[in-house]
C-alpha cells in the first residue's frame, strides 16, 4: 500500500483463514481472528509488526463464521480492544440469536444442522455495531454491507489505498477469484447480487480471507465476476 501511515500485516489461521493487522497512524486494528487457539499466533503477528498486543485498539469482524471469530472471545479477554461488527451480524457473534438457517439449498442446510453445532465458537460481546457506509474512526476504512454469505457480512474498503478487505464475499481459491461457496452461504443469490456493490468501488488491491492477495487489476476482476455471477 502506498501510504506509509497504513501498513497491512497478515497471518493465515490453520492454513485456511487470513487475519489482517492494520497499523494506521500508530493505531492497531485487527480484521477477523481466525479459528480457535490463535491468541499466541496473533500475539506473534503483532510483535513481528513492532507492536504489542495490549496496544490493539479494535477488532473488526467481517461475519460470524467460526474461522473468523474462533479466537475473538480469547482475544477480547486478553486485551482492551473494542469489537465491531455489522448490526445484522452482532446477534450471531454474541449468540443472542442462533446462527442463521441457510436459504441456499440442501447441502447448506445439512451443514448448518449437523456440522455447525460441533464447531460453534465461544460467544463474545460486540461493543459497536456498524452499518453500510460507516467510516471506522482511526482506520480510513469504510463499511460495505454485502449480505448473502451471512446476513451481516461486510467488506472493508480503504479508499485512499484503493484496497478492499473482501472477507468471504469474494474468495481467491482453486486457481481463481470466485464468489462465496454455495454450501457455506446463508443466501447465495443475495451474495452474488451484493458483488455489484463491490464492482462500483475503485480497487487496486484485494485482501481475501481465503486466498492470496491480488495486487493488480482488481477492478476489472471484480466487475467481471459480478457480471458473470449475475447473468440471467
Ligand atoms: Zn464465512
Ligand atoms: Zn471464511
Amino acid at each position: 500500500m502506498p501510504n506509509p501511515d497504513f501498513a497491512v500485516h497478515c497471518m493465515t489461521s490453520k492454513k485456511i483463514a487470513n487475519i489482517f493487522l492494520l497499523v494506521s497512524n500508530g493505531e492497531l486494528t485487527l480484521i477477523d481472528t481466525g479459528n480457535s487457539d490463535e491468541l499466541e499466533n496473533i500475539r506473534s503477528l503483532v510483535d513481528d509488526a513492532g507492536h504489542s498486543l495490549d496496544q490493539l485498539k479494535r477488532i473488526i469482524i467481517t461475519h460470524c463464521h467460526t474461522d473468523h471469530v474462533g479466537s475473538l472471545a480469547a482475544l477480547r479477554q486478553a486485551t482492551s480492544a473494542q469489537v465491531l461488527a455489522h448490526e445484522n451480524e452482532a446477534p450471531f457473534i454474541t449468540q443472542e440469536s442462533p446462527p442463521p438457517t441457510p436459504r441456499s439449498g440442501i447441502i447448506a442446510r445439512l451443514l448448518h444442522t449437523f456440522v455447525e453445532p460441533l464447531s460453534r465458537p465461544e460467544p463474545c460481546s460486540v461493543d459497536q455495531t456498524l452499518k453500510h457506509g460507516d467510516a471506522i474512526e482511526g482506520t480510513g476504512l469504510t463499511v460495505i454491507h454485502v449480505p448473502g454469505h451471512s446476513p451481516g457480512n461486510i467488506c472493508l474498503y480503504h479508499a485512499e489505498g484503493r484496497a478492499l478487505f473482501a472477507g468471504d464475499a469474494i474468495i481467491n481459491m482453486f486457481g481463481k477469484m470466485r464468489g462465496p461457496i454455495k454450501p457455506f452461504c446463508w443466501d447465495v443469490r443475495e451474495a452474488r447480487r451484493s458483488l455489484t456493490k463491490l464492482a462500483e468501488l475503485d480497487v487496486q488491491t484485494i485482501y481475501f480471507s481465503h486466498g492470496e492477495t491480488v495486487l493488480e487489476g482488481a477492478n476489472e476482476k471484480i466487475r467481471s465476476l459480478a457480471e458473470t455471477l449475475n447473468k440471467g
